[in-house]
Formats: C-alpha cells, structure tokens, sequence
C-alpha cells in the first residue's frame, strides 16, 4: 500500500491544538502528507483550492459547526472521502454523521492502528472511485466516438428487423434521401427503394448470411423524399453491403436471427463520370455528333435492312479543305469552334433519319437512307456545298471553309459498310484532287488504293521471313517516381522501297490477309527476348505487346503465349497484353475466358485506347483488367476547361474507384503532363517522356537513374 500512503494528502481538521499536533506527527510517521487547520473556515478555504484524498474531521469545532463542514464537503461532491471523530459522549453523532454522507466515523478515545486502518480504506475506497469514474468517462466518451463515426459516415447505415422495417438509420439519411430519421424508425424499407429494384433487391434487405458470403456492393438506386435532394433527380443510386445479425446463445440460428444490418454508399459521382464515358464511347463530345462507331453501327443495320427490304442508300466522306490552315494559324479553340459551327450548318441540310458522324479532325461521314439515287444524293451534296459558303464567324474572324464529298450507293458502288465506307472516301480524295469544294461519285477506275493493298500484302509475306519487321519500344513511366515500370513493343516494317512504315500502314492490311496472326506470333516471341535481358537488371521492368482481334480468335492463344513465356524463362506478371474494348465486346464470352486463363498465369491485361470503344463498363469491371489505358485523343485535348480534361479525369477516378491501374498515352506537353498528375494519373507513356526507341537504345533508357528522369519530376 505505500503508493496509496504516499500519495494520499490528508486534512486534519482539528481545533485542539496538542491533540492536532501529535496527529500530524503520527500520520507523518506513517507516510501521509498531511495539513492540519483548526476550524471549518479554514478547512473550506483550503479544500476550495487544494487536492485532498481524506478529510479527517473533528465535529466538535469552535464557529463553523464540524456537520455543516460535512454537508459542504458532501453537497460540493468534492473529491475526498471524510472520516468523522466524535467526541467520547455522544453515541448518535457518529451515526448522523455516516447518514449525511461520511465514509467511516471514529469515536474518541480510539487507538492509532484504528485510525491509521480507517484511513487506509477511507484513501483505498477514494482512489477506486476516482479509477471508476475516469472509466466511466472514458467509456461515455468512446460511445460518443462509436456514435460520432457512425452519425458523421457518409455512408448510409441502417438496421432492420426481421420483418424488414427501420429500427435505425444514421443521420445520413437526411442530406442523401431528404428524410428525417424518425419517419422511417418503424417503416419497411420498400418505402425508400426504387420501383423498378424491389424485386431483385428483396434479397439483399432480407440478407441472412454474413462474412463473405452476404450480399456485396450491391447497386441501387434509393428514393429520395419529394423528388429532388441535392440537385439529383428522384432517386440515388447506391452500392449496398448487408449482412445478417443474430442473438447471442445456443439456439439454432434462425431463432436468434434479428434482421439485417446494411451500409448504403452514394454512388452518384462515379455513375455520373460512367454516363460521360458512356456518352462519348458513342459520340463525339466536341460537335456531340455520333462517332464513328456508332455510324458503322447505323450503317451496318441499314445495310441489313435494305437487304431484306431492298432498296438504295446514299454513303458520304466529308472532308473539309484547307481546315488545318485555321487550326494551325488561329489555334485549337477557333478551330474547335469552327467545327461546331459547321457540324451544325451540315445537319440543317439533313433529313430525319439520316446519320451525320464525325469520323475525326475535320473529316464528316454521312448515310442517307432516303436519298439511294444519284439526282437525290447530288442535291443533298450541292445543298450542303452551298450552305457552307457563308461565312463563318468565329470570335473576330471571318472564315471560309469549303468542303470536299465522296459519294458511295448501296449497292451499286458497295454491298457492305465497309466497302461503302471505303469507296465513299476513294471518292472524297478524287474531289479534292480536282480542285476541292465540289462531290464526287465512286468510280471503279479511281482505286489506287486498293491495288496498294494488294502489292503490300504480297510485300508482307516476305518481309516476315526476311527480318524486315523490327520493334521500338516505348517507356512507360511513372513520373511521381521518375522511374521506367514498362515499355510497350510497337512494330515497325524497314519496307525496302519505301523506308520506315508506321504500324497504321500495314496492321490493318495484315489484319485482313490473316498474316497478324504469325507477325503477332513474331512481335512477342521478339519482346520475350528482350525483356528477359533486360529484368537481368530490372527484375521488375514489364513489356507490352498488342494483340489482334483475329489473334484472340485463334485456337490455342494462351498455349502458345504461355510457351513463348517459358522459352526465354520470363514470367507472366513481366507481360502485359493489350486489347481494345471493342475487341471483348465482340465474342464476350470467348475473350473473357482467355482473359481469365491468362490472367490465372500471371498475365497483365490493359485496355488499350481506353474511353474510345463500345465496351459496357459494367463487363469491364467483371473481367481480370489491370490497367486501362487513356486514349491519346483525351490527352490532347486536355487545355483548360476541355470536354478531354473531364473525360480524362472522369476516367481517373473511376479507375480509382476500380483500382486499376491508368496509363496515360500520347502525353506531348508539361500541361499535360501536370494536369494529368493533378488527376491522380502518374503513369505515362509519350513523346515529352519519349518516343518509341530501337531496343538497344531503349534499353539504355530503361537502365537509366530515376534521378535523370527527376527533371519530369518539376511541378
Ligand atoms: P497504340 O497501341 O495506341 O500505340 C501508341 C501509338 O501512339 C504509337 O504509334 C506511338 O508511336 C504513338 N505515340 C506515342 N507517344 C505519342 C505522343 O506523345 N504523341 C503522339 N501523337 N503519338 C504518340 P504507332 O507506333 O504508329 O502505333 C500505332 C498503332 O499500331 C498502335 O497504337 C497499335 O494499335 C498498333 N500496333 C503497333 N504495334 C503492334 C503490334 O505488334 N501488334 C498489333 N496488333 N498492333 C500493333
Ligand atoms: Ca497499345
Ligand atoms: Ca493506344
């Protein structure tokens, strides 16, 4: 006990003064820190200011009566326990005193081992008390955080009993749904589900399971109160997590069930940035015309219905002349603006029905399902030719524009999209050879391309066995570190004639002749090998390689992937493969089951021009995906306030949310490169990083200090 002896200051308040002093020098010989007064008027002065464990109290005082002293001390709820020493007369006042709140009393004469153990369990009693209410105030206080997190989550969290009605929500609900909590303590949850979930989220609100197995990131969308909160429309959707609770005991669980216990999380923002992806995969946002995938779209359906119900149809390529002379001499912005100015002169010509598309840059596609004849088509052609010569006027300018028309007839010039789509802009390129500003139809002797088609083709075969093909490959850096993580293989064909070929020179040929599959087969059997080399010193270092849709299709993909991997002794995580929406949208089901298959051998898959296709995002979240990368056409267009800059950034967060990884391509300028970094978006992949090197060039890139990419690091 010498810790409690120690510490325990005592008050003696005691009027006779011998008796006083041979207390204290008692008490003191036992360890006690002791001060003595002698009257109640003392005592309070000294108890209002000082820390006191025990109050030894004589009650027979001169003035200040020894039991009003007492009741201060009692009704102050001051801090000390009182023991009570009564005068060897009086029986009762011991007792009185005890009622009125002291903790022991003694009476005089007593013996000093009485009083020395009164006060040892007068300090122990005291320093319990002060132990209990510390806790008690602790445990009021950490009910008050357990209530303060719950109140203040900007989730919805809810309880419901076993027949599915409120028996709490948060305070949430008031700024998410607009109802107060009281009004749904009581009411079954259907009152705030959307018409048109409550079948299939019965299960969720009725949920018995727990652990893993209960109902998880659920999506629906909740009533608000009265229709509008917040700005948003009548209802909000949400991701839902349940589980069951049950009573405590032995008995079976159904009988302990007590209903379901669920968080609501307001989903609103990223289904917003979905719906701006989901808008621009089909349109462009600039002229929010149809891109031109949904065109082919239209244009395939046309096609199929005019093969039932015949009938003719008009395909037009618009190109405007000299357009690049604007962009390039009064900027971007005028030249954006220009193009929406035209985009809407263009559909003022047009029918119901028909089908205007921006293909890119200044190029327009057109299908005319009511205008199958030449006499037809060519007032259309003369009509928009003519609404274009008026001036435009854009900020300060007058400007110009005219525009050269190809023209392509189902199903005299073409029988199917992609034909019609081909001819009409053979025919484009013949009006603007003869002098722009005027249409052109499709003519059979005007196909020099096609014949390019032929002779590259036949090239290509041999380039393959010639080692003619070689590979650049392309950093990929995380610019927050300075360091390279990947580098993506991008083919390149050494033509003998005609020098260096992009890959847009000749994938595409090599995708209709079929020959992808074997240059496919040689661009990764290619990156194996060099990557192999260079993990000997970057053991983290990962390539790249594009893959075709008609390599997907193959039979034994992964096999031979998987074989290559193991030739040059690299493993599956050091390779990423990248694919395009469009690509899983195709044939779902057989291209998410070799994307499982790769993915269960460690293989990395990305979405390569990510934001430009069709794929529904909800797939996108089911497939094993790592990384998406940002289109080109996003970054180039971020400038201050661009339709490119939220895209972009609708698209970082979403991949946050995914947790996915987001490689940005294309990234040309410092602007960029910190507007992107301000997104969340680190990785990066262009030409202000660097190009597309040769492999022993690239390689010395890739070894690179981080420090000397530190100068990226800037801003
Ligand atoms: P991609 O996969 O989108 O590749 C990126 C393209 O952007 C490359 O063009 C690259 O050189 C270019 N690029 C990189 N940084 C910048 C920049 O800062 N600004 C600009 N304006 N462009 C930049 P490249 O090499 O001409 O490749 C074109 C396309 O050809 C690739 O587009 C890819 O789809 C395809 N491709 C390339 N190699 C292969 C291959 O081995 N197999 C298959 N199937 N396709 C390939
Ligand atoms: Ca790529
Ligand atoms: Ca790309």
């Amino acid at each position: 006990m010498a810790s409690v002896k120690s510490s325990t200051r005592i008050l003696l308040v005691e009027d006779e003064q011998r008796v006083s002093e041979s207390l204290q020098e008692l008490l003191e010989l036992y360890g006690y820190a002791v001060h003595a007064v002698c009257s109640g008027h003392e005592a309070t002065a000294w108890l209002k200011y000082e820390p006191c464990d025990v109050v030894l109290l004589d009650l027979n005082l001169p003035g200040m009566k020894g039991e009003q002293l007492l009741d201060f001390i009692v009704s102050g709820e001051l801090d000390t326990a009182v023991i009570v020493v009564s005068g060897e007369a009086s029986n009762d006042s011991g007792l009185d005193a005890l009622r009125r709140g002291a903790d022991d009393y003694l009476r005089k004469p007593y013996a000093p081992d009485q009083l020395i153990r009164a006060i040892e369990n007068a300090a122990r009693k005291q320093q319990h008390a002060k132990e209990n209410a510390a806790l008690e105030s602790r445990l009021i206080e950490s009910e008050k955080l357990h209530r303060y997190i719950v109140e203040s989550s900007p989730d919805l969290i809810y309880m419901l009993d076993r027949d599915g009605r409120f028996t709490f929500v948060n305070s949430r609900i008031e700024s998410l749904l607009g109802f107060r909590k009281n009004e749904l303590l009581g009411v079954h949850y259907s009152t705030i589900v959307h018409e048109a979930d409550q079948e299939f989220s019965r299960g969720i609100f009725n949920e018995r399971r727990t652990g893993e197995r209960a109902a998880h990131n659920i999506e629906l969308r909740l009533k608000c109160r009265n229709g509008a909160v917040r700005g948003h429309q009548h209802f909000l959707p949400v991701e839902v997590n349940a589980m069951g609770m049950y009573g405590p005991g032995d008995a079976p669980a159904e009988a302990r069930f007590n209903g379901t216990y669920g968080i609501a999380r307001d989903i609103s923002d990223r289904k917003r940035a979905e719906e701006i992806i989901n808008f621009q995969a089909s349109h462009d946002l600039l002229t929010r015309l149809p891109n031109r995938f949904l065109f082919k779209d239209r244009l395939t359906q046309a096609v199929a219905q005019a093969r039932r119900n015949p009938q003719t149809m008009a395909v037009m390529f618009l190109d405007l002349d000299r357009f690049k002379m604007v962009n390039d001499t009064l900027g971007h912005l005028i030249g954006d603006q220009l193009l929406q100015s035209v985009s809407k002169r263009i559909v003022h010509c047009l029918r119901e029905g028909d089908t205007l598309a921006r293909a890119g840059g200044d190029e327009y596609m057109l299908l005319l399902p009511q205008a199958g004849r030449r006499t037809e088509a060519s007032e259309v052609a003369k009509k928009i030719l003519n609404e274009l010569h008026q001036p435009f006027i854009v900020g300060d300018h007058e400007l110009f524009v005219t525009v050269s028309i190809g023209i392509a007839l189902y199903p005299e010039h073409g029988e199917n999209p992609d034909m019609l789509i081909r001819r009409s802009d053979i025919a484009m390129y013949e009006a603007k050879s003869r002098g722009k500003d005027s249409f052109e139809f499709y003519r059979d002797d005007m196909s020099t391309v096609i014949s390019d088609y032929v002779s590259l083709e036949a090239g290509m075969r041999r380039a393959l066995t010639g080692n003619q093909f070689v590979i650049h490959y392309q950093p990929q850096v995380n610019v927050a570190t300075g360091k390279v993580t990947g580098v993506e293989a991008l083919v390149r064909w050494r033509h003998p004639t005609r020098g260096v070929l992009a890959p847009g020179e000749f994938i595409p040929i090599a995708e209709e002749s079929g020959l992808i599959v074997a240059l496919g087969e040689w661009v990764l059997r290619q990156a194996c090998q060099d990557i192999a080399m260079w993990r000997k010193s970057l053991p983290n270092l990962r390539v790249a390689v594009n893959f075709s849709m008609l390599q997907f299709e193959q039979a034994g993909l992964v096999e031979m992937i998987v074989s290559i991997l193991e030739e040059y002794g690299v493993p599956g995580e050091a390779l990423e493969i990248e694919i395009t929406e469009n690509m899983i949208m195709k044939d779902v089901e057989n291209t998410v089951r070799k994307l499982r298959e790769l993915s269960s051998h460690g293989i990395r898959i990305a979405i390569d021009d990510f934001g430009t296709g069709y794929a529904s995002l909800s797939y996108l979240r089911r497939l094993p995906i790592d990384t998406l990368k940002l289109d080109h056409s996003f970054v180039r267009d971020i400038h201050t306030g661009s339709s490119g800059a939220s895209i972009a950034s609708a698209i970082a967060s979403m991949s946050q949310s995914l947790d996915l990884n987001l490689i940005a391509e294309g990234v040309e300028t410092e602007l960029q490169m910190n507007y992107l970094r301000s997104i969340g978006c680190n990785e990066m992949q262009g030409f202000v990083l660097s190009p597309p090197l040769p492999a022993d060039a690239a390689g010395r890139f890739v070894m690179r200090e981080p420090e000397s990419l530190a100068g990226m690091r800037a801003g």
